[in-house]
């Protein structure tokens, strides 16, 4: 039954299927702690904020690639995705 072993389905491969990323973030100025909800540019990162509020513009800490990932309350889409950024 050679034949019918061609029509055999394949063990399916586990497909790493792409997280859901979310561009909404809520940044909170670690000056005033005013929050505003901002959406994230897809494929970049934001390095300076400037806050509405008191108008100081916020920097990354150290190690992280962009505010969203020091004060958002989620990281930056392209580690969302567990790609290196920047
Ligand atoms: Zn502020």
């Amino acid at each position: 039954m050679a034949f019918l072993d061609l029509f055999r389905p394949k063990k399916t491969k586990i497909v790493h299927t792409p997280k859901e990323v979310t561009l909404l973030s809520t940044i909170t100025c670690p000056h005033c702690g005013h929050k505003k909800q901002e959406t994230m540019p897809e494929d970049a990162c934001q390095f300076f904020y400037e806050c509405e509020s008191c108008h100081e513009v916020i920097k990354p800490l150290e190690g992280d690639c962009c505010v969203y990932c020091s004060y958002g309350s989620e990281k930056c889409p392209p580690i969302q995705k567990d790609e290196s950024c920047c």
